[in-house]
């Protein structure tokens, strides 16, 4: 008795939340549909944003990797002028002293020393000769000393420029480096807000599915047709027409009518859903081997239904009461049931039903 009591409260209180579902369905199914839309928004773009920060990602190592190059390179030329400047530096010093040397000599000589020199000359001629030659000895000595100062000091500004060169490449390296770590932060805070956003999507699915299957039951799924944007095979080969007034089954060896048009394509090609919609049916069928069936809507007041045949039950990603996108993968071509090899028979219906009237699916395809 008492066992009873809590398995027929259970079922009320099932009966209640299904109830309530179906009381304020129309605003409840929008809403749950809306938030659900939003999510898988949000979690697209973050995808792209996450994508797009990979490629920057690979910008920075790049420009860090090439920076590094340049660093190296431009150190070897540093080095390389390092050596040179002491090189002229030592020269220089040489120079330096020896006209220091000289310039005190002649200081020592003192004026009247100097001009004693001068005044010794045996001759007019040799007194000019000798003034000469003290005055270019002295010339050269300080062009040399000039010219000596001039290549060290060349090489310093050198060694300076190269310096600079290597200090910007540096910075670059560094500011590549913190963006680099400021950006796999930025990713890691990413992936973790995509983790939540998916966690949220499988709720918001599972209550639209939940929905969508007590509005199915109750003859009351419907929602605005929204046109298809898509073909569901990448590459759309037929093998076979749309044909009510009958063709002669290829397996079966007799005329009947064929309800879709078949696609040639080897097993396990993706199959998409060509439109939004709702997974309306998804089980083993004769014939079909497979029968995928998915709403998309009501056009003209009348339900529009694409149904996909031969598939393998194994290959069907999606479930009855999943909301599915267009260009979402759902199933993979098979060669299971009635069928001469693989394809996918692909069927419009207007109506939900086995003998829902069917449309030639080429006209709605691209
Ligand atoms: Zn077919």
């Amino acid at each position: 008795m008492q066992k009873r009591w809590v398995i027929g409260s259970a079922l009320v209180a099932a009966l209640t939340t299904l109830f309530s579902y179906g009381n304020a369905s129309a605003e409840n199914t929008e809403n749950a549909r809306e938030k659900l839309h939003e999510v898988r928004k949000e979690k697209k773009d973050l995808l792209e944003e996450i994508t797009k920060n990979d490629s920057s990602l690979k910008k920075y190592t790049d420009q860090i990797e090439q920076a590094e190059n340049q660093v190296i390179k431009i150190q070897k030329q540093v080095d390389q002028k390092v050596v040179e400047w002491r090189r002229a530096k030592d020269v220089e010093k040489v120079y330096r002293e020896k006209y220091n040397k000289r310039i005190r000599r002649l200081y020592q000589l003192g004026e009247f020393g100097y001009m004693r020199t001068l005044l010794s000359a045996k001759s007019f001629g040799q007194f000019l000769a000798r003034f000469e030659s003290v005055r270019l000895i002295m010339k050269q000595d300080y062009s040399l000393l000039k010219n000596r100062m001039d290549a060290a000091a060349a090489v310093q500004k050198k060694k300076s420029e190269l310096e600079n060169m290597r200090k910007q490449q540096q910075k670059l390296m560094d500011d590549s480096r913190k963006a680099y770590e400021e950006l796999i932060k930025r990713q890691e805070d990413k992936k973790s807000e995509l983790k939540k956003l998916a966690a949220q999507e499988a709720e918001y699915k599972d209550m639209v599915m939940e929905i969508n299957k007590e509005l199915l039951a109750s003859g009351r799924l419907n929602f605005p047709f929204k046109e298809f944007t898509r073909n569901p095979l990448d590459r759309m080969r037929v093998t076979s027409h749309f044909n009510l007034s009958g063709r002669l089954d290829p397996v079966l060896g007799y005329v009947r009518p064929h309800k879709g048009t078949d696609f040639g394509a080897p097993r396990g090609t993706p199959i998409y859903a060509p439109g939004d919609g709702v997974v309306v049916e998804n089980r083993p069928a004769s014939g079909y081997g497979w029968i995928l069936s998915i709403y998309h809507g009501h056009k003209d007041g009348k339900p529009v239904i694409s149904r996909y045949g031969h598939c393998y039950g194994w290959d069907v990603t999606v479930e009855v009461g999943e909301e599915v996108e267009a260009g979402q993968m759902i199933s993979k071509v098979g060669n299971n049931g009635q069928s001469t090899g693989a394809h996918l028979h692909f069927e419009i219906r207007r109506d939900f039903g086995r003998d829902a009237p069917a449309v030639d699916p080429l006209n709605w395809l691209n």
